[in-house]
């Protein structure tokens, strides 16, 4: 994927409430008409096609989102690491009981694991260097066609 164009766009939050089982937001959303660096980092400011307030957003340069991406792949790979860590015990455990041990805890977090790589390589693909200045809890960068969220609250 290319670094020209920011993925997310600006996004003005609408509306929210409760409902039942969690909270919603709605947001409109306005495209990022950035030019980016091709090296640093610079301020922009945006004017929010909603409400008209200049927000400021700091756009990093090509060769920064490259890094930026390669970070995030690099930290995908933490969880494969721990994966590793959490099997050598399992063939250096003393007993029987203590190689299941492991190993029912191995599996038990691999779905945690696996969860932290997935959102680790989700973010190298969606980083396109923009940051908000400031936030005012109005304003935020979502992904095109994100127009709405809901957050589940757990019972307790
Ligand atoms: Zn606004």
């Amino acid at each position: 994927m290319g670094v020209d164009s920011p993925v997310r766009q600006l996004a003005h939050r609408t509306g929210s409430g409760e409902s039942t089982g969690g909270s919603w937001s709605t947001y409109a959303l306005y495209p990022i008409p950035v030019t980016r660096p091709e090296a640093g980092r610079v301020v922009e400011v945006l004017v929010c096609g909603e409400c008209g307030a200049e927000v400021a957003c700091a756009v990093t340069g090509a060769a920064g989102v490259r890094r930026l991406r390669l970070w995030w792949r690099g930290l995908a790979t933490v969880p494969g690491a721990f994966a590793v860590v959490l099997v050598v015990p399992v063939a250096g455990a003393q007993s029987s009981g203590q190689a299941v041990a492991f190993a029912v805890l191995g599996v038990a977090l691999l779905p945690v694991l696996a969860f932290g790589v997935h959102l680790a390589l989700r973010r190298a693909r969606d980083e396109d260097g923009l940051r908000l200045v400031r936030g005012d809890g109005i304003h935020s960068l979502r992904p095109a066609g994100s127009t709405s969220d809901f957050s589940a609250t757990l019972e307790a």
